[in-house]
């Protein structure tokens, strides 16, 4: 057993029954491991490569009353960001070349090419060394989430975490900010720090302003960025029934019932009028029918139906991410290649299969037991 992984086997269990769930995997051929669930405390998303951990990224609870959670999650200072939709990243550097990890703990071909691009991160990992980034990939061009922010073109990496990548201690807000702006890294939006107390009216104000701008929501930390909220926008409620109900088989029916109840309680906190809340009835209707009946048209007319993205990139790096969702299990529909320049302009829809499957099955007579 490696040393290095000492602090991973702190937590009291049996080194081998962890090591047992890590997943084998390769990277410019590197072999490494990664834990794509939750174990023994350990979080998901944690990765060994050689010698080095890399910690997963916390889940973190959410609040679906404003006030009281405020109350009961914290005692002190609350610290106020933007929490935006696009998809997890850690960066770390390890042996001198920056990789960057999903969520899950893969190392993304095409993520880590755009973060090489993107960051400039040499000098932060002279000082911090041990430090890993954690941090939103957002904007249209990217391959896993499709959420549009006016200010980014094609893609952007904006930190809201820098923590001690063998242990995951973070680092505290304040300093994290100060780090940022030192090394040039761009930060989520930073609203300010409050007492609870005054946090409530602070987070309720900037629900209102992003939800009016189709954001998804806040996070509230406190100063050590050990404990975190989350709050979102009735706008990426929506946002997220439309999708799930564009591909109704694809998503598992607790994916609903969550957004719907996120609904449900902000209505209620809000004290909203019996016309505001039929308003919000309305819309959340046509949310959840809308795109279903769509897909059933689609896959009634044989056309694909799944995510649809777009990737840029040098053509290696977009044959890499295409073997790499192959390796995974994907099955790609191309909707256009073209190269631009240098770089290889690809729009794939990733086929929701079960959607595609079952919607046929039920067009061609199939019946349900219910
Ligand atoms: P969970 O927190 O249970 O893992 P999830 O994976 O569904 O939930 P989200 O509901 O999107 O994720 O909420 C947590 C995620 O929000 C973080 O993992 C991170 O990717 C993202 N995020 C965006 N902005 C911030 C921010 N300012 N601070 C922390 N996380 C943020
Ligand atoms: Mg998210």
């Amino acid at each position: 057993m490696s040393r290095g992984w000492g602090s991973l086997f702190d937590i009291d269990t049996d080194p081998e029954d962890l090591l047992e769930h890590f997943d084998t995997e390769w990277f410019r051929g590197q072999r490494y491991r990664h834990l794509s669930d939750e174990r023994h405390g350990v979080e998901r998303g944690t990765a060994l490569v050689g010698d080095v951990i890399v910690r997963g990224y916390p889940s973190m609870p959410r609040a679906l009353v404003l006030e009281p959670a405020i109350r009961e999650t914290f005692d002190g200072p609350v610290a106020i960001e933007e929490k935006l939709n696009g998809y997890n990243v850690r960066v770390a550097r390890i042996d001198g070349d920056l990789l960057a990890f999903t969520r899950s703990g893969f190392v993304c071909p095409y993520t880590t090419r755009k973060v090489e691009a993107l960051l400039d991160a040499e000098a932060f990992f002279d000082d911090h060394p041990e430090q890993m980034l954690c941090g939103e990939l957002v904007g249209p061009e990217n391959p896993y989430t499709d959420h549009d922010y006016s200010e980014v073109d094609e893609v952007g990496f904006y930190v809201f975490g820098i923590r001690h990548r063998e242990t995951g201690t973070p680092m505290g807000v304040e300093r994290r900010l100060d780090r940022c702006t030192t090394y040039g890294l761009d930060s989520v939006g930073h609203y300010g720090t409050f007492t609870p107390t005054a946090a409530v009216d602070a987070a309720r104000e900037r629900i209102d302003d992003l939800n009016a701008r189709g954001r998804e929501g806040v996070v509230l930390k406190s100063a050590d960025g050990e404990t975190a909220l989350k709050y979102t926008t009735s706008t990426i409620h929506r946002a997220d029934l439309e999708h799930a109900f564009e591909l109704p088989f694809d998503y598992r029916r607790d994916f609903v019932f969550t957004r719907v109840i996120r609904e449900a309680f902000q209505a209620v906190e809000r004290g909203e009028s019996p016309a505001a809340v039929r308003e919000r009835a309305r819309e959340l209707g046509e949310a959840i029918l809308e795109p279903a009946v769509e897909t059933v048209r689609a896959v009634d007319a044989g056309d694909p139906v799944g995510e649809t993205h777009t990737v840029r990139g040098d053509p290696r790096t977009i044959d890499d991410l295409l073997s790499y969702f192959h390796d995974q299990g994907l099955e790609l529909h191309v909707e256009h290649d073209e190269t631009d320049g240098d770089q290889r302009v690809v729009t794939f829809t990733k086929i929701a299969q079960s959607t595609r499957d079952k919607t046929r099955y039920y067009l061609e007579g199939g019946t349900i037991d219910e």
